[in-house]
């Protein structure tokens, strides 16, 4: 059982305009939006342009609300969750889009700046799972905040603007790298080993003389003039190391984007756009949740493990003036969710890893994955046969195309997404998403027919469901 292409249903240059626009807007997005913070910035100015209030003032004044308001709740700059309010009582449950906005990425160390051999170096420690020797030789930008003791938040982005330096990591020339080749791929560079370098002029004294760690000084010194940085601030920093550089138009059809951090950032934008840009009324609520450190276990405050979203939504229910405990927990229960992440299309290089019955394919629509999980499921949400027959009627009925898939070969890896944690609550959950080559590598590539079903998809999940 082969799914169809869905580049069928775009064969005119008019039928597959729409296609080529949505995906201009999100390549725009993904080389401008390249941190948790950066993505909540971005969609809660464009929630606002299209009359999102947030649920904050709301809740202060006492205010109420009713079908048809569109409020936004944001946890810590880091995590936010959207809503459309339905004519239908909330114990119904609500439709929920949900995604993920961190990506993989090395972050700076606390105490990161040294100097090593009149070299500036900052010393990092990656964040999610990552290849280290793919981040290596390529140009990286720093993006993030400094706070200061008085509070101040600094905002740090370098690296991305052509005037702009860049950064990066080097990596052991061909000619001395006898040992090194032998290594095992989890070896080749190692964690300790990905240290960014920053700076090579040294300071001089007045004699002319370099003193110790005058390369440090110096760009301590610049960070100073700059920024108004001090040495200390990167104590209470969040500077994350990412590839430098646009998102950018793949292959001679220009039928793919090539960029860091479609993961997930691919199904938050299209899940986010799917929501906000619905104008016609709801019987159903609709939410839109977007959660920061799926990439590392879903954990802490801004992760879907925390109660951000619960809290929300009984603050939520609350201001339709209906609120009591039981009723949060019946509504809760009845919330159905597509819970959107990349899943790995099937690469003809590594067909081997792949089981091509249940892969998912570059160009084949929105990918469901009833299961992920790995050494039998584990750690897998697995959706009823009953919520999956309900979502084959809801996506044909718009004429979304689709496809079903696992992540690879059984027992060749697996992972895990937030569906689960969404599953704890007794709501019907199913893991579904946009197909990515190069997963976790510093650029990934998506189809812009996939990203463009996935909108329809969720689109149409938010009418039907
Ligand atoms: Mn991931
Ligand atoms: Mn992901």
């Amino acid at each position: 059982m082969e799914r169809k292409n869905a580049w069928s249903k775009y064969t005119s240059k008019k039928d597959s305009k729409a296609v080529f626009d949505f995906a201009e807007g999100y390549r725009q997005f993904l080389s401008s939006c390249k941190t948790e913070r950066e993505c909540v910035r971005f969609f809660i100015a464009d929630a606002e342009k299209k009359g999102f209030k947030n649920l904050d003032d709301i809740v202060a004044k006492n205010g109420k609300l009713k079908a048809g308001d569109k409020v936004y709740a944001v946890n810590k700059g880091k995590e936010m969750a959207l809503f459309i309010i339905g004519s239908e009582d909330l114990q119904n449950g609500m439709n929920i889009l949900g995604a993920h906005i961190d990506s993989p990425r090395m972050d700076l160390k606390q105490n990161p700046l040294y100097e090593d051999s009149d070299i500036a170096l900052l010393d990092t420690h990656y964040y999610g799972g990552i290849k280290k020797y793919q981040w290596v030789t390529i140009p990286l930008a720093l993006h993030g905040v400094m706070v200061k003791k008085t509070g101040e938040v600094i905002d740090v982005n370098i690296g991305e603007d052509a005037a702009d330096p860049v950064f990066g990591i080097s990596d052991l020339l061909i000619h001395l790298a006898a040992d090194q080749m032998d290594k095992k791929g989890a070896k080749v560079v190692e964690g300790e080993d990905l240290n960014v370098i920053v700076g090579s002029i040294p300071g001089f004294d007045k004699e002319g003389k370099k003193e110790k760690d005058a390369v440090k000084a110096n760009v301590l010194k610049l960070l100073k003039e700059k920024y108004d940085i001090e040495e200390e601030d990167f104590i209470s920093a969040e500077i994350e190391v990412v590839p430098a550089g646009a998102a950018r138009d793949f292959g001679f059809d220009r039928s793919m984007i090539l960029g860091y951090g479609h993961d997930d950032r691919v199904c938050a934008y299209s899940s986010f756009m799917a929501l906000v840009n619905h104008t016609k009324k709801l019987k159903k609520t609709a939410c839109c949740l977007l959660v920061d450190k799926e990439e590392i276990g879903s954990v802490g405050a801004t992760g879907m493990e925390s109660r951000f979203f619960e809290n929300t939504f009984a603050e939520l229910y609350n201001c339709l003036g209906d609120y009591s405990e039981l009723k949060l927990r019946r509504a809760l229960t009845s919330c159905k969710v597509l819970s959107s992440d990349v899943s790995a299309a099937l690469d003809p290089n590594y067909a081997s890893a792949f089981e091509k019955n249940n892969a998912a394919y570059l160009g084949r629509g929105l990918v469901f994955n009833k299961y992920t999980g790995s050494r039998g499921k584990s750690g897998s949400n697995d959706a009823s046969a009953e919520y999956v027959g309900e979502i084959r009627a809801i996506m044909d009925k718009d004429n979304v195309f689709w496809q079903t898939a696992e992540l690879g070969k059984v027992d060749q890896g697996g992972g895990g997404t937030i569906a689960y944690i969404m599953g704890n609550y007794n709501m019907q959950v199913i893991d579904s998403g946009v197909a990515v080559l190069s997963m976790h590598a510093p650029c990934e590539i998506i189809s812009k027919v996939d990203l463009y079903e996935a909108l329809l998809g969720y689109e149409a999940f938010i009418k039907y469901a």
